[in-house]
C-alpha cells in the first residue's frame, strides 16, 4: 500500500489573507515537499535526491 499524504497536511489555511499557501517547499530538482530543519543550520532539504536550500 502507497504512502498517501493528505493535501491538508500540506497547505495552511492563512486567515488573515484569506487563502491557502503550501507549508513546504517544492524541491526543484524532483518536485517533491522539501522538510524543513531548523539544525544544525536552517534549511530546507528533500529526502528523496537530497537537494538542500539554506535559508539566511
Ligand atoms: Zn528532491
Amino acid at each position: 500500500m502507497a504512502k498517501k499524504t493528505k493535501p491538508h497536511e500540506l497547505y495552511e489555511y492563512d486567515y488573515s489573507t484569506g487563502t491557502i499557501k503550501p507549508k513546504n517547499k517544492i524541491c526543484s530538482r524532483c518536485g517533491r515537499f522539501m522538510a524543513k530543519h531548523l539544525k544544525p543550520v536552517p534549511r530546507w532539504a528533500c529526502g528523496y535526491c537530497g537537494y538542500t536550500i539554506f535559508i539566511h
